[in-house]
């Protein structure tokens, strides 16, 4: 395939595309769960000789589309979303077209300083006060590993980075059990170990209880060992649980420990003014994570790191061998030693295109529009006798379970192998409950509407 080729081929694949979007309310949400069937399909090796591009589309429409699960559905109400607004579809298309690597300033000039822009636009629209660097992770599991390395040799004095952890003395951090297992995998993959993150408890409204984080670092210190930084949830996976940011910051600062946020959903929902409160005090964390790519809508992958501070993180990631030398250092950023890969993709392209295709007005009246009709949702399930709230909206996610844990596992299955609507399950306070989350940015208020009609059916009250 050539070029000219590429070019009509892609003509085609945005006439696929137009017609897959306008198609998705007449597919079922979910994929039919039949393990093997796809790879079934494929032939057991490589072919040998090349194959004809008609022949490979063919392939594509007869396997691929009825195997996926449909995550810019407008009644995909499961895990989070991974919005991918038209606008940042078209960014990726010509960050793809050019498939350039943007390790350095100079291999790509533009991907660089376009990043640096998007970092303060952003700050500026969620709030945060002037002073905050950042950039661009592929996932917040990166973003919070890359904090948690920092946090390390921060309190090794950059001794692990050279000598490594034996011999070293025992690093703690501290979390509560809201915050996502991202944390406890930074914690093993850091080498300080899941043993190490102590499990702050939580108060009755969910948040880390900054006595009980004050406590547990003392006693970390009576026996020896040494507190490393504190991780905080801004919105949990769960439930969508928030610490108190403000207080246990104040905790954090007292003890001289660095803090992390991890707001990867709820972040993008401080466009918002009116719920900043959420987060109060965040502006004193060393380092915040958020996903655009999740309710802000700027397609996959795409995650934010801002950081109060990037001199201890550049310690801790950067390297320079003589084969990336650059000349110019001073006024330039070099991003590769901000993050754990060395190559980069351009991913601040889609966050331009995405951000003023919308405006912040637009992405506002979104996730307002959102947050209301979840708590519509929310109100029409509460009325079903057979129903419990477990827990109330946080932003636009609640959870809900049955009578017994068999009635809800088998009202979850039955709606989901329909397919009308997606929702997926978690555990609180050791009850099978049923999540909803409101955030494709393709969905109406009907759509929201479809909850209801859908459990209601389900219930047999059609
Ligand atoms: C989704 C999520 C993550 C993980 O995000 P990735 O970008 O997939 O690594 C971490 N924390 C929270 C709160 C999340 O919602």
């Amino acid at each position: 395939m050539n070029h000219d080729e590429l070019n009509l081929w892609s003509k085609r694949a945005a006439d696929w595309a137009q017609e897959y979007h306008a198609g998705l309310r007449a597919r079922p949400v979910r994929a039919p769960l039949r393990p093997g069937a796809v790879a079934a399909e494929l032939p057991a090796a490589a072919p040998e000789h090349p194959e004809a591009m008609a022949a490979i589309w063919a392939d594509f429409e007869r396997i691929v589309p009825a195997h996926m699960t449909h995550w810019q559905h407008p009644r995909f109400f499961a895990y989070f979303p991974a919005n991918a607004s038209p606008a940042s579809m078209l960014a990726e298309q010509l960050s793809n077209a050019i498939a350039a690597q943007g390790m350095l300033w100079q291999t790509s000039p533009a991907a660089t300083e376009i990043e640096q822009v998007m970092i303060r636009w952003l700050a500026q629209a969620l709030g945060l006060p002037g002073g905050f660097a950042g950039t661009i992770h592929d996932s917040a599991t990166t973003a919070t590993l890359s904090a948690v390395l920092t946090m390390r040799e921060t309190a090794l004095g950059w001794d692990g980075l050279d000598q490594g952890l034996s011999g070293q003395p025992r690093l703690r951090l501290y979390a509560s059990a809201e915050t996502h297992s991202s944390v406890d995998k930074a914690a093993r993959l850091s080498g300080i170990g899941q043993g190490n993150l102590v499990k702050v408890p939580t108060d009755s409204g969910l948040s880390m209880d900054p006595e009980a984080l004050a406590a547990a670092i003392r006693a970390d210190r009576a026996a020896g060992w040494r507190p490393a930084g504190v991780v905080l949830c801004a919105g949990g996976t769960s439930v969508g649980a928030f610490d108190r940011i403000a207080d246990c910051i104040a905790v954090a600062r007292g003890e001289g420990l660095p803090v992390h946020v991890d707001a990867a959903w709820a972040g993008s929902a401080m466009i918002c003014p009116e719920f900043r409160a959420l987060w109060a005090g965040v502006e004193a964390a060393d380092s915040i994570v958020f996903n655009p790519h999740k309710w802000l809508g700027a397609q996959f992958d795409c995650a934010v790191q801002f950081l109060r501070d990037p001199a201890p993180q550049i310690r801790t990631l950067g390297l320079r061998p003589a084969y990336l030398e650059t000349a110019g250092r001073e006024e330039i950023v070099d991003f590769n030693e901000w993050t754990v890969p060395l190559g980069r993709r351009f991913r601040a392209l889609k966050l331009w295109f995405h951000l003023r295709a919308y405006g912040l007005t637009g992405l506002r009246a979104m996730i307002r529009d959102h947050v209301a009709w979840a708590a519509d949702a929310c109100e029409r399930l509460r009325a079903f006798q057979e129903i419990e709230i477990v827990t109330e909206p946080s932003l636009s996610l609640f959870t809900f379970c049955m009578k017994t844990e068999a009635e809800t596992a088998a009202l979850l299955q039955a709606i989901n192998d329909e397919g009308r609507i997606y929702l997926t399950p978690t555990r609180h306070a050791g009850r099978l409950v049923i999540r909803v989350q409101v955030g494709s940015l393709a969905c109406t208020a009907a759509d929201v509407g479809e909850i209801a009609t859908t459990v209601a059916r389900h219930l047999q009250r059609a």
